[in-house]
């Protein structure tokens, strides 16, 4: 949604709630004692009621979302929504905090972590098809790894080297097949375009963590693209097809360039963004980043998309 237009459709507190109220309607409500969708609103009380009369649970707008138990006004938690998804990069706590002009940085850090968390369950719900290029991109816990030191690094930890100061991270780029355009003067010249990604961080980097990853995030349809790691032996049975390259033959590069790229560019992000982050809350980070990388094409639309995740998933 473009600055103006969010301005201009949320200008108060009550325009937020009215709209979240909307959506929330539009979702359905669920109560959390008998688990019946049909409800009252109570205008008075600004709460629904249960139908059931022996039940009668009254949940209020916020409860059974993520901003259930949140002291932040639905404006706070729209301009957040906004300011996440106005722009193609992630956005730190700290900005979000200076933009609002909000005292305390912990309601803000705690508000803008549950919004990824529910981008990542939103992300959850699908799985990729087509063609998926797979590898695993190096984090140092503090700062991440120039471009030129990733190769190095991922064959240092391959062998078991360092393990214990890096972190993992699973990239999944799901693609689809295009005629060549050879006139083209596109800086890459493949024969496959992006679709979607997703990103996990990973406990450990063994077959088992890898397999397990291969199998909650990709369609047995789709047809599977890694180098030639020992980790991924055992894949076969997971997807139609797997071809793994020997990166000593091919220039792997070329062979996975989507993943490449997002590795690539996620590492950019976590740096210039957050100055390196935890591991804590590593997955979080990548949520938000694939939700928006996902939902590129949407254009002013991502910011309804959020509010909707946002009415449909609950905090814990
Ligand atoms: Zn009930």
């Amino acid at each position: 949604m473009r600055l103006l237009e969010f301005y201009n459709s949320f200008p108060t507190e009550e325009s937020c709630k009215k709209d979240f109220k909307l959506m929330r309607e539009k979702v359905g409500i669920t109560c959390k004692v008998c688990g019946g969708c049909a409800h009252y609103w109570l205008k008075s009380k600004e709460m629904y009621q249960c139908k059931l009369n022996s039940c009668r649970f009254r949940t209020s707008l916020k409860s059974g979302t993520v901003m259930e138990n949140s002291k932040l006004s639905f404006h706070i938690w729209y301009k957040a929504m906004h300011l996440i998804t106005a722009t193609k990069n992630n956005i730190s706590a700290v900005e979000v905090q200076r933009q609002l002009g909000i005292k305390n940085y912990e309601p803000v850090f705690e508000m803008l972590n549950k919004l990824r968390l529910i981008m990542g369950k939103r992300d959850e719900q699908y799985t990729l098809d087509g063609i998926v290029e797979f590898d695993e991109g190096f984090f140092s816990n503090s700062e991440i790894l120039k471009e030129n030191e990733f190769t190095n690094q991922k064959e240092e930890l391959k062998r078991g080297k360092g393990s214990q100061k890096k972190s993992a991270i699973a990239v999944l780029h799901s693609t689809s097949k295009v005629e060549l355009n050879l006139k083209s003067k596109s800086k890459h010249k493949s024969d496959r375009k992006p679709k979607f990604l997703k990103m996990y961080q990973l406990a450990f980097v063994n077959s088992k963590e890898i397999s397990q990853t291969i199998k909650k995030s990709i369609s047995k349809k789709a047809e599977l693209i890694t180098d030639k790691a020992k980790y991924y032996n055992d894949l076969q049975d997971k997807v139609t097809k797997h071809t793994p390259y020997d990166s000593k033959k091919v220039n792997i590069l070329k062979v996975l360039p989507w993943v490449h790229k997002a590795i690539s560019n996620i590492k950019g992000t976590l740096w210039n963004i957050y100055k390196g982050v935890s591991n804590d809350y590593m997955q979080n980070y990548l949520s938000e980043y694939c939700f928006k990388y996902n939902r590129r094409s949407f254009g002013v639309n991502v910011f309804n998309r959020l509010v909707l995740a946002s009415a449909l998933y609950q905090w814990n």
